[in-house]
């Protein structure tokens, strides 16, 4: 290890290529955890059906309970013995999770799994027995699969732990995603810092102006839509309605890959150059959207956008803030701070006060730049030189590169 590193927990993913025996094998471990969780399910339900009767109102869970049900289960229905076993542990920890964040208000109530689901997995500790070579990986009690990925990637697979793989089924295609600790290099400072405002027609205004629009997926969008209006007219089922199914799963695949590389490349260019890469927070800006499926969509977006930032900046020791922006402040001139109340849907507006020219998005980026340095102030591993010009700031931090 170096010294300095951050050990960080990253997801792998790596494409498999199971013959008909592990095909078989897989969807019996697939179709395992999902009877699992159902069954889980089913038992909490029925038994909070009879505590209500008697005037409960809430009956919580936890692990003793689930396991032993799981426990009995297995029993019951030997097929699960064909599973490893902690894939079925997982199962009822992922349960727990879920109805944690039911009774915390974070997320709903949780749902049964239906095999028409196009995305199913289930997840494997590693008790160092999961082995892997160059072309093959074996798993516990399934066996051995191919899988193919880069080069880097299978070196970086040999040298990191493993702490579990999670098999996924994606539209009839196998992967695996491995969980790994490795180790990060901080970045080189920059003594820069940025302010971002996410939009919908441009994805992401920089506070120097830069503007990144929206990759354009017009393409897929026009084959997915396609192909689900095909997949409406076929029989359920039917070898026409499979072929169909397999086509518009391509193109959904196409469309998230290129999505997901666009944001890997945009993260990566913000964390390398930067320092300070301000925000504003999400759950405040989703309040002044309209909430039809368009606008909720682009906000899973955004959300999966910020992720990578914000982990990203915890790997390469940057400094990630959020901020919450208040829906005023796009209002506000950036430079003198005069509150310009008429600014109605105008694109451009100049300030009545200092008479700079602005450009809303741009404008809403330095302001967010400038709330997110007014936090820091008080931070001790800021030392801010020469306030008032935010790239003249000086960083402190200590060096931690090799
Ligand atoms: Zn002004």
């Amino acid at each position: 290890m170096f010294y300095g590193c951050n050990v960080v927990n990253e997801g792998l993913r790596v494409k498999l290529y199971p013959d008909k025996v592990m095909r078989d094998k897989f969807n019996q471990s697939l179709g395992n955890a999902r009877f699992v969780w159902n069954n889980l399910l089913t038992e909490y339900q029925e038994t909070f059906e009879l505590f209500k009767q008697h005037g409960y109102t809430k009956l919580k869970c936890n692990q003793t309970t689930f396991n032993t049900m799981l426990t009995m289960l297995k029993k019951q229905y030997p097929f699960l013995y064909k599973s490893e076993s902690s894939s079925l542990q997982q199962v009822y920890r992922d349960l727990l999770q879920a109805f944690n964040g039911f009774f915390n208000n974070t997320s709903n109530y949780p749902k049964f799994k239906s095999k028409k689901n196009p995305k199913n997995g289930f997840r494997i500790q590693n008790n160092n027995n999961i082995k892997i070579t160059n072309n093959t990986i074996v798993l516990p009690k399934l066996g051995k699969v191919h899988y193919r990925t880069s080069p880097q990637y299978k070196q970086l697979l040999k040298e990191s732990k493993i702490n579990n793989v999670t098999i996924k089924k994606e539209h009839n295609h196998y992967y695996a995603v491995f969980n790994i600790e490795t180790e990060k290099r901080p970045m080189k400072k920059t003594g820069k810092t940025v302010g971002i405002d996410l939009g919908i027609r441009t994805l992401a205004t920089l506070s120097n102006g830069l503007k990144i629009t929206n990759l354009d997926t017009t393409h897929e969008d026009k084959m997915i839509k396609k192909y689900h209006r095909i997949l409406s007219r076929k029989k359920y089922n039917s070898k026409r309605y499979n072929k169909t199914l397999k086509t518009l799963g391509k193109w959904i695949q196409r469309k998230n890959n290129r999505i997901k590389d666009a944001y890997h490349k945009l993260s990566h260019y913000l964390v390398k150059n930067y320092d300070i890469i301000c925000m504003e927070n999400l759950d405040i800006k989703e309040l002044f959207q309209d909430t039809d499926l368009s606008s909720s969509l682009q906000s899973i977006a955004w959300r999966k956008l910020v992720d990578m930032i914000k982990y990203k900046c915890e790997w390469y020791d940057k400094k990630f803030i959020q901020i919450n922006r208040w829906f005023a402040s796009s209002k506000n001139c950036s430079q003198c701070g005069y509150y310009y109340k008429d600014l109605g849907d105008k694109k451009e507006w100049t300030c009545p006060n200092c008479q700079t020219h602005h450009d809303i998005d741009i404008n809403a980026a330095k302001n967010i730049q400038n709330e997110g340095l007014n936090l820091l102030i008080d931070d001790p591993l800021v030392n801010l030189r020469n306030w008032g010009d935010s790239t003249a700031i000086l960083l402190s931090w200590e060096s931690t590169g090799p």
